[in-house]
């Protein structure tokens, strides 16, 4: 069957204008589709322009050039109205669930909230019934609903997060490193419920992080990124099992695996120099000041975005579509 087509996201550019002579190019013509009811990665070290990408697509920031549409609608183009409806359907998750949820409100007034606003379930009674709902569906329970932020853990806050994301029954959910601010034993915990939420609610993932052994777990699709570009997009499998895109080998090579005599024998590649300014980037390929395979064509052109195989996208100079 024909996989729908939720999210589309054309050459999207988000540059930042600093002053005449200096232009931050946080996302640099990203392009990338989303299906109804996948995870969709986003990976990549930070400062890469993945957070700004979610954000443009979530309509929180006018984009440079390009297009996002969602289910049909160019969500740069919507007015007020229509894209107040539109946040109705798309919810974000954020990084640090202690600085997005407010201190002085409690739990239920936080996943309330939008309800009110948005009008839903306008009976206080049926409101509070639809909290307690949604505080079960995340693993909390009703006696958490008079409580405050600063009572709870890291990870049920991010809970908290979660249910309030969930309460206007959104379809597309964008986790902005959802877990990053988490203890490693509470990450796959909070993975997870998502994916749980996932099979029981339908929802279709943005899921965006800097740790690929995270972002395999819960992700259908990965997607790199690198200085505000998309380098290698493909299944979770083939980006594991084939990666292409010489920096996509660097991120995985940087993965311990746990088996002590694999682990021994196989070959880490060592990234030199820092990820470099997105106000100035290297010419050519952006990857070129720290790539181990760079050649002279890299510093003269940009690798062109790529259907290498089915399904799998590069841009590199190393690779040549037949
Ligand atoms: Fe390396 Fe050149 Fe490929 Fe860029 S285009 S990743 S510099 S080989």
């Amino acid at each position: 069957m024909e996989k729908k087509v939720l999210l589309e996201v054309n050459n999207l550019k988000k540059y930042f204008f600093l002053s005449k002579k200096e232009t931050l190019k946080a996302v640099d013509g990203v392009t990338f589709k989303v299906f109804k009811g996948e995870t969709f990665g986003i990976v990549g070290e930070s400062g890469c322009g993945k957070s700004t990408a979610g954000r443009t697509i979530m309509g929180l920031y006018d984009q440079t050039d390009g297009d996002v549409v969602f289910d049909g609608k160019n969500v740069h183009s919507l007015n007020k109205k229509e894209k107040f409806t539109l946040h109705q359907k798309i919810q974000m998750i954020f990084q640090d669930p202690y600085a997005s949820l407010n201190p002085r409100s409690t739990v239920r007034e936080i996943i309330s909230e939008p309800m009110e606003v948005h009008g839903i379930l306008p009976n206080k009674q049926e409101r509070l019934e639809r909290v307690y709902q949604l505080l079960e569906d995340v693993g909390l329970n009703r006696d958490h609903a008079n409580r405050y932020p600063h009572e709870f853990s890291g990870g049920q806050r991010q809970r908290i997060g979660i249910a309030r994301a969930l309460a206007l029954n959104p379809e597309f959910i964008i986790a902005d490193e959802p877990i990053s601010a988490l203890d490693v034993s509470v990450q796959a915990q909070v993975v997870n419920l998502l994916k749980k939420l996932q099979r029981e609610k339908g929802l279709t993932y943005l899921f965006i992080a800097h740790d690929l052994s995270m972002v395999k777990q819960i992700s259908d699709r990965i997607g790199v990124m690198y200085l505000g570009n998309l380098v290698e997009l493909t299944s979770s499998n083939q980006l594991y099992t084939n990666p292409l895109h010489p920096y996509t080998k660097a991120l995985l090579s940087a993965i311990p695996i746990p088996d002590p005599d694999v682990e021994d024998q196989r070959e880490r590649i060592i990234l030199e120099g820092d990820l470099p300014s997105p106000i100035n980037p290297p010419s050519g390929c952006v990857f070129r000041t720290r790539c181990p395979a760079a050649m002279d064509v890299c510093a003269e052109i940009k690798p062109e975005w790529q259907e290498i195989d089915k399904d799998h996208f590069v841009a590199c100079h190393l690779y040549k579509k037949d």
